[in-house]
This record gives structure tokens, sequence and C-alpha cells, in this order.
């Protein structure tokens, strides 16, 4: 019996290397998977899944008018597929995710979502919303704050240092920072003085605020060692 997995997690958890690496598992053992990544990741950011593990792999598009069943039904018919995965799951839509289901439900294909739970305000994205109530299988995949605390809020900073709480949930222009946190520094950290003072208290290596390319993605990593230390 198939399953519906969400992987989810704040910003820099390690998704995508994740994601990579089980799939490089399926297919290390001669198994056939299909990777799918959301068009606005695919369009803004990188139209390939990568990680700095070395993995790479090129996903099939996912666009608004894509039907997932349409594409699995015609792939099963060339090759059993044996997972399917989804990098970036947070920007499903709905419709998208009721597919998945049914790619589970009705040709019995494990399927294995990764994706951010909230946005820089909190909130909950569309794809994310959906994976949380109908997944059967929830993990999160756990990063940490600088206080050593678990993050689960990303936070936005302008290039002004400034934390950001309007605009767009998908927005991210080229000066546009994030940072995973823990709550109750979400609510406390400003701007960058804020957490550059803070980091010092708590004795964490100053990790810098992260550059964005598009949609929410970072160009770099969090040292997470260095921050627990
Ligand atoms: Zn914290």
């Amino acid at each position: 019996m198939s399953k519906l997995y969400f992987y989810f997690s704040a910003m820099n958890a390690g998704k995508t290397t994740t994601l990579l690496q089980s799939d490089f598992n399926y297919r290390e053992r001669g198994m056939h998977t299909v990777c799918f990544l959301p068009a606005v990741v695919a369009e803004q950011w990188n139209p390939v899944i990568t990680s700095r593990i070395g993995l790479s792999r090129v996903p099939i598009v996912l666009k608004n008018d894509t039907d997932l069943m349409v594409i699995m039904v015609a792939e099963m018919a060339k090759q059993t597929v044996s997972c399917v995965f989804v990098d970036e799951a947070q920007f499903l839509s709905k419709r998208h995710v009721r597919q998945l289901c049914r790619i589970v439900d009705r040709l019995d294909i494990p399927v294995l979502t990764y994706g951010l739970r909230t946005d820089f305000q909190g909130e909950l994205f569309e794809g994310s919303r959906h994976l949380l109530a109908w997944a059967d299988h929830l993990q999160e995949i756990k990063t940490i704050c600088f206080c050593g605390k678990k993050a689960i809020m990303t936070a936005r900073f302008d290039g002004f240092g400034t934390k950001v709480i309007d605009g767009d949930q998908i927005d991210c222009g080229d000066n546009d920072r994030y940072i995973s946190l823990c709550r109750k520094h979400y609510d406390s950290v400003e701007n960058n003085h804020d957490f550059i003072n803070l980091s010092a208290e708590h004795g964490a290596a100053q990790p810098g605020l992260q550059s964005c390319n598009s949609a929410g993605q970072v160009a770099g990593q969090v040292d997470l060692q260095s921050i627990a230390s």
C-alpha cells in the first residue's frame, strides 16, 4: 500500500539533499523514478534540482495546467515507476496535491514531497496546507536557530537589513535575504543589527543573512555546526 509523504521544514534544513539522496538510492538499485518541480521555481531560479552533495536531477516542470495523473499514466506505459518525488512542494496548487493523492491511491506509487511549511509571514503555503491536510505521513526535517532551538520560522530581510513584514508570498528581489529562526527570535529580531547582537549573545558564529535567488531560494547555506557551537 503506497503512501503520500510530506517532509517539511523551515529554510535550509537540507530538504533537497534528502530528496536527491533518496532518489539516488532508488536509481542505484535499477528502479525508475519521476521528479517534479513547480514551474515558479524552475522558471525563476533553477530548472535542475541540485544540492551541495553533488547530486542533481532534471525534473518534469509542473505548470498550472499540468495533469500529473496524465504524465504518470504515460510514464507507467513505458516502464514501472517505483517512486515519485516533488521538490519545493510548498508551491503546489491544491489541484496538484489532489492529483498526487490519486497517483498514490489509484496507481499505487509512493509519492515523496519536500517543502517549506510556512512563508516569511508565518502563513501556510497553498501546497503545504493541503499536504499537511491529506498526506499519509508527515515528517519534519529539523534545522536550528542561532540559539540552538529548533527553527520553525523563515524571516525575510530587505537590502537594508530590516525584517520584511508585508509583501508577496513569492517575491524575492536580489536584495532580499532569508534566515530560519525559532518562533521567539522570529518575533524579537527586527533587523540585521538585532540578529548580529543576539547571535553573539548566544555564542553563535555569525552566519550572515543569505542571498536569495528567487522564489524563496537561497544561494548559500548556514553552517549549522557553527551556529550550534
Ligand atoms: Zn532562537
